[in-house]
This record gives C-alpha cells, sequence and structure tokens, in this order.
C-alpha cells in the first residue's frame, strides 16, 4: 500500500473540445477516489494553441515541470486550425511532451465497449480486445516538422535505436504478460533495414520471456487481418509512423476515436489522452464524447496502481470500466459520434451513476 492517499495530477485540457471533455473526465475522477478511498489533488496547467496564441508559449516550462513533478498527466487535445507557429508548422505540444520525457510505449487499448457500434463480428462470438504499443519518440516521425530535401527531392528519415527499441520490447512483454501472453511485432522486416534491426533487437528481448508467445507481421498484412480477425490479437507492438496509422483503423474497429483511450508512458512520466484531436467542427457544442478521456483516466488509475502496488487505484480503474461498459449498455451514453442523442455533461453523470455497482 502507498504511504500516500493522495495522487497528484497534472491536467492540460488544451484546445477545441478539450476542456469540454476534461470536466466530465475530472468529476469521474473524483467520484471514484471517493468511493475507493483516495483523494485527488488535480491541478490544471496551460498549453495548446491557445495558450500560443494568448501568451505567445504552446508549451511553458512552468507546464513541463508540473508534467515532470505529477504522478501521472491527464491531457486532453491540442491544436487549432487557424492557429500555427511564425513558421506555418503545427502547434502540437502533445508530441513534444512526448520526446522531452521519452514517452516510447504508446498504449491504445482496443475494446468493444458499445457492441452495436463494432462493424465486424466473429462467427464464434469473440470480442475485440486488443491493445497496440506503438513507439511514440523516433521511427519515421524522427524528421517530424523538418523539410529535407531541394527542389527536386525531399527525404524523411527512420531512426530505430537499439535503446528505445529494446524499452519498448520489455514493456511490450511485460504488458502482454498482464493479459493472454501473446505479443505481435508488426513490421516491415522484408524491406527496410530499420525494420530489420527493429525485428532482430525484438528477437534478443523476446528470449528474456518464454512465456510469452510471438509473431511477427509486415505491416501491410497486419492491416488485412486487424480487418479479418481483430479479435485474434493480444499485444501488438509497432513503429512510431504504422502506429500512427494502424491506432485509427483499430479505433474505427470499435466504434471511432470517441471511445479510445490512450496512453504515453516513459519510465518515469506518463501521459493520458483520448486518441482523438480538438473536433472544432464540435467544438462549444456540448456533443462531445467524453469517454474516450474517463477511459483514459482508468488507464492512467491502473498503471498508477500497479506502480504503486496500491489496490484502491486499480479497484478504481476497474469501477470505471464496468460503469462505462454499463452506461453504454443501458443508453445512457450513446453520444451523438455513436448514433445517439446524449449530450456530454449526462454521459458523466450516467457513469457516475454506475460507480461501484458490480
Ligand atoms: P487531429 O489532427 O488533432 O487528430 P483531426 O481533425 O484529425 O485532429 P479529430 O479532432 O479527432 O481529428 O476529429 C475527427 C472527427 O471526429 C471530427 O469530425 C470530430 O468531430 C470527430 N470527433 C473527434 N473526437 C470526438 C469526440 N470526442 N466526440 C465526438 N466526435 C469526435
Amino acid at each position: 500500500m502507498a504511504a500516500n492517499d493522495t495522487i497528484s495530477i497534472a491536467v492540460l485540457p488544451g484546445d477545441g473540445i478539450g476542456p469540454e471533455v476534461t470536466a466530465p473526465a475530472l468529476d469521474v475522477l473524483h467520484a471514484v477516489a471517493g468511493r475507493h478511498g483516495f483523494s485527488v489533488d488535480a491541478r490544471e496547467h496551460g498549453a495548446g494553441a491557445g495558450h500560443y496564441r494568448d501568451h505567445g508559449s504552446a508549451l511553458p516550462e512552468e507546464t513541463i515541470r508540473a508534467v515532470e513533478s505529477a504522478d501521472a498527466t491527464l491531457l486532453a487535445a491540442m491544436g487549432l486550425p487557424d492557429v500555427r507557429y511564425a513558421d506555418g508548422t503545427e502547434i502540437v505540444p502533445q508530441i513534444d511532451l512526448r520526446e522531452i520525457f521519452g514517452l516510447y510505449g504508446g498504449v491504445r487499448p482496443i475494446r468493444a465497449w458499445l457492441p452495436e457500434a463494432v462493424p465486424l463480428k466473429d462467427p464464434r462470438g469473440a470480442d475485440i480486445d486488443f491493445v497496440l504499443v506503438r513507439e511514440s519518440t523516433e521511427g519515421l516521425f524522427v524528421d517530424r516538422g523538418k523539410r529535407n530535401g531541394d527542389a527536386d527531392h525531399a527525404t524523411d528519415t527512420m531512426r530505430v535505436t537499439r535503446a528505445v527499441s529494446e524499452k519498448l520490447f520489455h514493456f511490450s512483454f511485460q504488458l502482454a504478460r498482464q493479459r493472454r501472453s501473446h505479443l505481435t511485432l508488426i513490421d516491415k522486416a522484408n524491406v527496410l533495414g530499420s525494420m530489420a534491426f527493429f525485428r532482430e533487437v525484438f528477437d534478443e528481448v523476446a528470449a528474456e520471456y518464454p512465456d510469452v508467445t510471438t509473431s511477427r507481421l509486415y505491416v501491410d498484412a497486419a492491416a488485412m487481418l486487424m480487418v479479418q480477425r481483430p479479435w485474434d490479437f493480444d499485444v501488438m507492438v509497432t513503429e512510431n509512423m504504422f502506429g500512427d496509422i494502424l491506432s485509427d483503423l483499430a479505433a474505427g474497429l470499435v466504434g471511432g476515436l470517441g471511445l479510445a483511450p490512450s496512453g504515453d508512458i516513459g519510465d518515469k512520466v506518463a501521459i493520458f489522452q483520448p486518441s482523438h484531436g480538438t473536433a472544432p467542427d464540435i467544438m462549444g457544442k456540448g456533443i462531445a464524447n467524453p469517454l474516450a478521456t474517463i477511459l483514459s483516466v482508468s488507464l492512467m488509475l491502473d498503471w498508477l496502481g500497479r506502480r504503486r502496488d496500491d489496490p484502491r487505484l486499480l479497484a478504481g480503474a476497474a469501477d470505471i470500466e464496468q460503469a462505462v461498459r454499463k452506461a453504454l449498455a443501458a443508453g445512457d451514453a450513446t453520444t451523438v459520434d455513436l448514433g445517439g442523442k446524449v449530450r456530454t455533461a449526462d454521459v458523466a453523470k450516467a457513469v457516475i451513476a454506475r460507480l461501484g455497482n458490480p
């Protein structure tokens, strides 16, 4: 049991629908803390495109230090279509944070929260329930925002390092052990030298986990199999750009981005956020789906609970998941993106009402 009863959470609501989905997620966090006997010290910090426009900085030093010193960070969404840096590049402090803190483990759990929203059905009745781990600090994103080349060509670099790959694979094997003990590597080792190296490091690390079974798939085959039999996957691990693409495909398998939470995890710092962006088209209408953010809170409690070995946090994480499932099954959390009419604030009420009802 942790000596400390309080968890300190840095909260970065960001832009667009970010603040709209953060408020209900914090309501759920405070409610679950009350039920499970821990306290939450949640403090908001500025970052994002709006912060850049109003204060001249998209990611102030104070916010970076707050993320560093908090037990965990809850981030909603950042970026606005009409606000750019002076050189025209996009404002994405959420990606900067991954690089600043070395958050190599991009965890994207994909589950059939609302069976009616799942377009594919397993003839044997199995549910989709897998985790995609996306390396989030290097790979094909390493030249992000740069323009290398001249008038006749442009080049990007795929960088794969042993140090980050080893950490990523150890993290993924340990995650697989907490689940059904199967890990699938997704790469393009038949074409790219960087990916052949990625696979070599994977094979070396795999030798340390004889209890976890493994598969290796090329990314093109993986995309096909994720559509043909997504229920067969347990944990998958892949490079940054492949993971970027496959995680949207994966969210589409279970009803879209409104139900896709995520965690970006490093050795010391972890940031949890919905997989969706700032959705400027629906901003301010009160119809944004807050479930991806609420499920990110659950992921955060699970990560913190394991780290602190605190059963109260683990119970809180599980409580949120079952409350979300029940609220969805009852039709009380079916927002517009899921084909319903329930409004953002009412989703939080529906989830909170079902906490503690196993
Ligand atoms: P980014 O580049 O930041 O990922 P994007 O525009 O590609 O942004 P989103 O902001 O996630 O992607 O929006 C994609 C679509 O999904 C939009 O039509 C948006 O309204 C919808 N959407 C995203 N998140 C939600 C949500 N939480 N609730 C309802 N609709 C959402």
